[in-house]
């Protein structure tokens, strides 16, 4: 199935009049795998799952499916089925039928159709309704219903724009288990939008990061969190502090830095720097320890605590630092109460040189969502 399964999507661009919504993307997405796309609203993600659907055409570029060139084959011919952000079902027919409609339309026999119908409710764990119609149902019901009836074309890959937006918070970590298990169960490549970074993390093998028709980074879950590509991506999938500043030295054993406020920190090395060169690096929020006295001067910064957040597990510091971004510390909670802070405290916050991160590219996104 692997093989057969996997996308290849090389330099596809789309455009709508001027605006560039997906902009010269080339991604390669394993057979088989559990794929989450991310990224700001408007940023090109239903544009791109649309082609790759083959609901929209590509202005330019080609996407394969199991090495094959589809991008101009139809949408029912390419082992792809769409799974609605509204589900789209029909409000008149029984779950049965609205899960046996495609067969429907293929000409599938009634019995045949009626029983495809109902093994693939069964395995959303709906058989026991397939005789409602879909007004008798929770939205979450309603959602594994348009998922049998996606899954039911028997896709190679299985395509979802932000299936669980419309839940609620318990019903959305619930489904997400199932979405992973059934997927599991398949062997099929999923592809899911979604704006919810922890969900991205949960559920993928591969999370495809864009912004501005672009992507920005594609890796593992883990990859994209410890260690993000760019700014962008270290702010907008959130754990990281961003700095910047001067280098100072570097070479083969490492880089020094020099932020504004003079102090040092201790980078690995950077090809083809030179002193002078700015420098971006992010740092995990939870791998800083904070006292009230100073260091040494290095991989540390001093800040005002003007924010304290308890977040159960553990406790959320914000520090003004005399930077354009709050400084963010998650402190172990039993740690953090053994010497608690009040909003107003000069506190000094450090890391061990090794949570040093170099992040490429310009610092000038702010990785908030942008207007939709
Ligand atoms: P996302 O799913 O990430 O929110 P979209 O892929 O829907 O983003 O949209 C990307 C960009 O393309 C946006 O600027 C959007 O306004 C534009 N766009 C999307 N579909 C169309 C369309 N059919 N006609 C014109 N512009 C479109
Ligand atoms: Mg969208």
């Amino acid at each position: 199935m692997t093989e057969q399964s996997r996308i290849d999507i090389r330099s596809v661009t789309k455009l709508y009049g001027a605006v560039r919504a997906v902009n010269d993307v080339d991604l390669t997405i394993d057979g088989g795998a559990y794929c989450c796309m991310i990224g700001p609203s408007g940023c090109g993600k239903t544009t791109l799952l649309r082609m790759i659907a083959g609901h929209e055409t590509p202005t330019s570029g080609t996407i394969s499916i199991g090495g094959e060139d589809m991008t101009t084959v139809r949408t029912g011919s390419r082992g792809t089925a769409l799974m609605f952000q509204n589900y789209a079902l029909f409000p008149h027919l029984s779950l049965t039928d609205n899960v046996a409609f495609s067969l429907r339309v293929n000409g599938v026999a009634a019995s045949e159709r009626r029983d495809k119908a109902r093994e693939m409710l069964d395995r959303v764990q709906l058989l026991h309704l397939a005789d409602r119609v879909p007004s008798e149902l929770s939205g979450g019901q309603q959602q594994r219903v348009a998922l049998a009836r996606a899954l039911i074309t028997n896709p190679k890959v299985l395509l979802l724009d932000e299936p669980l937006s419309a839940l609620d918070e318990f019903l959305r970590l619930r489904m997400r288990v199932e979405l992973k298990r059934l997927q599991n169960q398949l062997g099929i490549t999923f592809i899911h939008v979604t704006h919810t970074q922890p969900e991205a993390i949960a559920l993928a093998d591969q999370v495809v990061v864009m912004d501005h028709g672009v992507v920005e980074q594609a890796a593992s879950p883990r990859t994209i969190y410890n260690r993000p590509h760019s700014p962008y991506v270290a702010r907008f999938m959130g754990g990281q502090n961003v700095l910047t500043g001067t280098v100072q030295s570097a070479g083969a054993e490492g880089t020094v830095v020099e932020s504004k406020d003079g102090n040092l920190y201790d980078l690995p090395p950077i090809e083809g720097a030179k002193p002078g060169d700015t420098a971006n690096f992010s740092v995990r929020r939870d791998r800083i320890q904070i006292s009230d006295t100073k260091g040494d001067g290095r991989n540390c910064t001093e800040g005002t605590v003007v924010n304290i957040e308890y977040q159960g597990t553990f406790v959320k510091l914000a520090l003004e630092t005399g930077t354009r971004e709050e400084f963010i510390v998650y402190l172990d909670d039993d740690a953090y109460y053994a010497a608690p802070k009040a909003v107003g405290d000069k506190v000094h916050a450090s890391w061990a040189p090794k949570v040093n991160h170099i992040l490429v590219g310009a610092n000038n996104s702010t990785g908030t969502p942008y207007e939709d």
